[in-house]
């Protein structure tokens, strides 16, 4: 039996038997990204536990390259299990969120319940000895129960954003009926927020997201894993552990572990589809430090043709050296504007498609992020010590860019006025000159952001540390193989 941290003696060694545990990501690239980190982390630290990645056949090539390049030093490689994807009609390779159009990928959240039945298929017959399961599957701890396996949940949002709905879900906003609505109870300071800027969906009982069963799944589960860092989230960490699970783990930020992270290139799954892989890290190599701004939406959102055109103009008009990652490229002669290309060539990078953003925010020549608030994205900008201009377009993103701006000060909303809300149709337009002269102002040196800028620089060193030997993040997933493996021992799921 192994001893109570990563360390191993020799008794342990030769007493060491091999665990078997399966982790099931949920089917969105922002979810299968951060698991297989973490699966490549779990695997360096003890590398007797037998790890398996569960997806449905249409995610096995996105995550192959990364789990290939962990399994180059792993002792038991990392191995893939596929269980069939739900039949929905769709076309037969969509089975990842963000990727087809957005009917599609509504389909797909839609389905994520019916999942379950091939999932525990799967689980019955291969009799693993614990599940690492994405929060999204929360009825996972039901099956892992009737198994007799303990299991752990994996969370890749911010602990600020899962407490915010959690109250507001206790408080039974009602969207219809209010504003705004102030959070109750909890640290820090007095969070309001429209109501409009709420993921309206994940307040309502028995919806698919439904933060209630999330969090009653949380408190099942044996543990959950959190893909964050207790420099970053002080004491929303402390919080979240008291009220949201019975044991939690916060371990992050996971891709600062990835192979080569140090480096200047780092390629992860997705290769190939974006044309800018490797072009894009050789154009920054020309820039000065801290000259260009990163625009990217993550993999979920999309705009409509009449935004992007005004992002184009926007992005013209600020005169700063951007680097676009253009998702939307369908309909890309719609809204280019006439000349366009031209005009920008020498100061504006576009990938099209996939860009490898780990290394580009990770790159010296960025000095600031446009983003939407996804929690890998938030993260990966952190480690970096990269200032962030938010842009929230769903989800719990507009509850993210509060913790950044109003909470921890490491980034600037891009527009203060305007409609903004996460349903997409209720979204005003953001003109080409508040998008200009937000960029402008955010990239003066010593300007008015300039504490901005130093708060994030601040925070860069605290989430690295946090992934160093001896750091937060460590400490809490040695205690997490600790705790996992005694589980297992004594087959206990509780
Ligand atoms: N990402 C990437 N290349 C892209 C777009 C996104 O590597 O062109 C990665 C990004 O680094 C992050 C994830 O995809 O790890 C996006 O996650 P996030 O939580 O930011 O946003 P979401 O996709 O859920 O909106």
């Amino acid at each position: 039996m192994a001893s109570s941290n990563n360390f191993l003696t020799n008794s342990d060694k030769v007493n060491m038997k091999k665990w078997r545990v399966f982790l099931i990501p949920y089917f969105a690239r922002s979810h299968l990204i951060p698991m297989t980190d973490f699966a490549g982390l779990l695997s360096a630290k003890h590398p007797d536990i037998e790890l398996t990645m569960v997806v449905t056949p249409g995610n096995t090539k996105f995550i192959t390259t990364s789990l290939d390049k962990y399994n180059d030093s792993a002792k038991h490689p990392m191995q893939i299990l596929t269980y069939p994807f739900p039949s929905i009609g769709l076309k037969p390779d969509v089975e990842t969120v963000g990727i087809g159009n957005s009917a599609e990928s509504s389909a797909i959240d839609e389905a994520s319940h019916m999942a379950r039945p091939g999932l525990e298929q799967l689980l019955q017959q291969h009799k693993p000895d614990a599940v690492i399961a994405d929060v999204l599957f929360p009825w996972i701890t039901v099956i892992a129960a009737d198994l007799k396996i303990p299991c752990i949940l994996f969370s890749v949002f911010s602990n600020f954003s899962m407490l915010v709905l959690d109250c507001f879900q206790k408080m039974r906003v009602c969207p219809d009926l209010l504003d705004h609505v102030t959070v109750l109870g909890l640290p820090g300071p007095e969070i309001r927020m429209p109501v409009l800027e709420l993921p309206s969906f994940a307040l309502k009982e028995n919806c698919v997201f439904s933060i209630e069963n999330i969090h009653k799944s949380g408190l099942d589960a044996f543990g959950i894993v959190v893909n964050t860092c207790r420099g970053v989230e002080l004491e929303y960490c402390d919080e979240f552990e008291k009220t949201q699970a019975r044991r939690a783990y916060l371990v992050g930020p996971v891709t600062v572990s990835y192979p080569m992270y140090q480096h200047s290139i780092i390629e992860r799954g997705g290769e190939g589809e974006g044309e800018g892989e490797t072009s894009c890290l050789r154009w920054l190599d020309t820039k000065n430090e801290r000259s260009v701004v990163l625009v990217s939406f993550g993999s979920l959102c999309v705009f409509k043709s009449a935004q992007l055109h005004e992002l184009a103009m926007g992005l013209e008009g600020s005169r700063q050296n951007f680097l676009w990652v253009v998702r939307d490229v369908d309909q890309w002669d719609e809204w280019i504007p006439e000349g366009w290309e031209e005009r920008i060539a020498d100061r504006g990078f576009i990938v099209r498609g996939w860009a490898p953003q780990l290394a580009i925010l990770a790159h010296a020549a960025i000095g600031a992020f446009v983003t939407q608030c996804g929690w890998n994205s938030i993260q990966e900008a952190t480690a970096a010590g990269v200032p962030m201009l938010t842009w929230p377009l769903a989800y719990e993103q507009f509850i993210n860019e509060k913790l950044l701006v109003d909470v921890i000060g490491c980034a600037a909303r891009l527009w203060e006025g305007g409609k903004r809300s996460t349903i997409e149709t209720e979204n005003e337009l953001v003109p080409r000159s508040v998008i200009a002269h937000a960029l402008s102002r955010f990239m003066e040196p010593e300007g008015e952001f300039s504490s901005v800028h130093r708060k994030a620089q601040e925070l860069g060193p605290v989430a690295r540390s946090a992934m160093a030997d001896g750091g937060s993040s460590m400490s809490d997933l040695s205690r997490l193989i600790s705790d996992l493996i005694t589980a297992m021992e004594n087959k206990t799921c509780q």
